[in-house]
């Protein structure tokens, strides 16, 4: 069987002396969309980052196509192609849009640039209108939207996404989610996602794990875990449907 993009092996990872993450395993492979859900707290932010190096896992390790990525610098990481678009979306608010997009093409692919953009404003047609606006001044829907089109830029083989539907109507969630599974499904983008909103999280992947307390302690299709009992209790019931 070809080797998974991206393979965590046992990672442990702590803040001081806090565990975060108490030895996880979880994988992507080309083309898929995976779902990590979990509760506040669970650390799932914290494995994201600790796919990009900061922190580091203090075992185990992070593999990407087949090479040990965890103890590379974070600017190395994302030479590799790993984009990420973060919790909170830290997105540039005195820039504008289009220069946000400017910050994430990568050197390596500023002939691409103009081609980028018009990719990205195809797939959000908001961020083409407010191209000329700051950052600062976009809802949030739209922020996220820049969050995940600066991540694009970089032309990334796996594209990290944390929470993109955090604080957003449901109508909004629904085009960020709606776009992810474009990308996917036209360009065969990998996708890594981590979500609280586990229904609409959950329908989009093609694998799911969900976290506790730093562990795994479940893993199956999208579809498996959504039809699962305790998924359902715990994650799905009177959440989104
Ligand atoms: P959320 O959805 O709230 O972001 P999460 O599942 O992403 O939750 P993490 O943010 O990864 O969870 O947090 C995992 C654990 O690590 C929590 O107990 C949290 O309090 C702790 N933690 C996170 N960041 C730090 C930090 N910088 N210093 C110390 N502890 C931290």
């Amino acid at each position: 069987m070809a080797q998974p993009l991206l393979k965590v092996n046992n990672v442990e990872t702590y803040y001081g002396n806090i565990r975060a993450l108490g030895g996880v395993d979880v994988e992507c492979n080309e083309g898929e969309i995976v779902t990590l859900i979990g509760a506040n707290g669970a650390g799932k932010s914290t494995l994201m980052m600790t796919i990009c190096g900061m922190p580091q896992a203090r075992s185990g390790s992070v593999v990407f196509q087949g090479r040990d990525i965890t103890r590379m610098p974070t600017h190395e990481i994302a030479r590799l192609r790993i984009a990420q678009s973060p919790e909170g979306r830290r997105i540039f608010p005195r820039m504008t849009v289009y220069e946000n997009l400017q910050m994430g093409a990568s050197l390596d692919n500023q002939k691409y640039f103009a081609e980028d953009v018009k990719r990205i404003f195809a797939l959000f047609p908001r961020l083409q209108e407010r191209q000329a606006q700051r950052g600062g001044a976009l809802s949030g829907g739209e922020q996220q939207m820049l969050s995940i089109g600066r991540a694009l830029m970089a032309r990334p083989k796996l594209l990290l996404l944390d929470e993109p539907s955090l604080g957003l109507a449901p109508l909004i969630s629904k085009q960020i989610f709606t776009a992810i599974a474009q990308l996917n499904k036209t360009e065969g983008l990998s996708v890594f996602l981590v979500e609280q909103n586990a229904f609409a999280a959950l329908r989009l992947a093609h694998r799911g794990y969900v976290m506790v307390n730093g562990l795994v302690t479940m893993k199956g299709t999208g579809q498996e875990l959504l039809a699962n009992p305790e998924v359902r209790s715990a994650y799905l019931e009177g959440g989104h449907h």
